[in-house]
C-alpha cells in the first residue's frame, strides 16, 4: 500500500473515532463523563491533562523523587534524596512519568485488568518523552519489564509492565527481552502491604533466567509503578548479579507521599 493511500486511512480511522464517539457516546473510563476526544484511548481531555502533568522538578538525582526540601538541595550537588544518600537502592538512575493520582492510579488499574492494548502504547509514548529528557542515562542494551510470577501471569493472561515495555523498546530502538529476569516468588495474597511489607515480599524474589546473559550490560527496566522502589531494586540486584553494569529503570507513576490516601480501587491494584 502507498503512503497516500495509508495516510487517508489513517485520517479515515480518525474521523471515523471522531464520529463513532459522536453516535455511541462512551464515558471516560477514569471520570465516567462523556469522551469528548476521538482518539483510541478512552480518557476524557481533563483526565489526560491531570495524567500528562509531570512531576515537580527538582529531583532526586538517582530515584527520580521530587525534593521539596531546599535543605537537601543546597547542602547536595547533584541533589540526593534521603534514601539515596543512604545508599538504599541498587539500580543506577530512575525516571517515572507521573505521580500516582487517583486518574492515574485509575489508567493503570485499567491497564492490568482490561488489556486496553492502546493504553500500553500511549504510555509508552509519554516515557519516551522522558527517555529524551536523560538519553545517556536510558542508554541500554536491552529494555525488560519487571516479570510477574507465572501463577499471576496465568491469572490475569498478561503482564501489564510488558504492555508498556514492548512499545517502548520499539520506540527506542533498543532490544525487548522479556524472559530475562523471573519472579520466583509469589506476592503474599494480602491486598495492602506496609512499608516494610513491601521491601520483604520482593527481596530475593527475582532471579536471573537459566539461560539469561546480561554480563556487562546496561538494562533497562520498565515497570508500571514505583511505590517504594523495593521491586525495581530487587531486580537490580539479580541483574547486577548475573554481571549487569548498569540497571535504569522507568516507571509510568511515582507514589508520593500526598498520593498515598487513595480510594479503594487503589487498594486493588496493590495486589501487584
Ligand atoms: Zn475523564
Ligand atoms: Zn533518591
Amino acid at each position: 500500500m502507498d503512503r497516500f493511500s495509508v495516510s487517508v486511512r489513517s485520517q479515515f480511522r480518525g474521523i471515523y473515532a471522531a464520529l463513532a464517539s459522536l453516535v455511541f457516546p462512551a464515558p471516560c473510563r477514569i471520570c465516567a463523563r462523556m469522551l469528548d476526544t476521538g482518539n483510541r484511548i478512552p480518557f476524557c481531555h481533563a483526565c489526560l491533562t491531570t495524567l500528562t502533568q509531570e512531576l515537580s522538578q527538582p529531583q532526586c538525582a538517582r530515584c527520580g523523587r521530587p525534593i521539596v526540601s531546599t535543605a537537601v538541595i543546597e547542602s547536595a550537588s547533584p541533589p540526593q534524596c534521603h534514601l539515596c544518600r543512604l545508599a538504599t537502592y541498587d539500580f543506577d538512575f530512575v525516571r517515572s512519568f507521573g505521580a500516582y493520582s487517583p486518574a492515574m492510579a485509575r489508567a493503570i488499574l485499567l491497564l492490568k485488568y482490561t488489556e486496553i492494548t492502546p493504553l500500553g502504547s500511549w504510555f509508552a509514548h509519554q516515557l519516551v518523552k522522558l527517555a529524551k529528557q536523560n538519553i545517556a542515562e536510558f542508554a541500554a542494551d536491552v529494555v525488560v519489564p519487571v516479570p510477574l510470577h507465572p501463577s499471576r501471569l496465568r491469572e490475569r493472561g498478561y503482564n501489564q509492565a510488558e504492555q508498556i515495555a514492548r512499545p517502548l523498546a520499539r520506540l527506542l530502538g533498543i532490544p525487548f527481552r522479556s524472559y530475562l529476569l523471573v519472579r520466583t516468588r509469589p506476592r503474599p495474597d494480602k491486598i495492602r502491604l506496609t512499608h516494610r511489607e513491601r521491601w520483604e515480599t520482593v527481596r530475593g524474589a527475582y532471579a536471573m533466567h537459566q539461560r539469561a546473559k546480561v554480563d556487562k550490560m546496561c538494562v533497562l527496566l520498565v515497570d508500571d509503578v514505583f511505590t517504594t522502589g523495593a521491586t525495581l531494586d530487587a531486580c537490580s540486584r539479580a541483574l547486577r548479579g548475573a554481571g549487569a553494569v548498569r540497571v535504569a529503570g522507568i516507571t509510568v507513576a511515582r507514589a508520593l507521599p500526598s498520593s498515598l490516601a487513595l480510594d479503594a480501587a487503589v487498594m486493588v491494584q496493590d495486589q501487584e
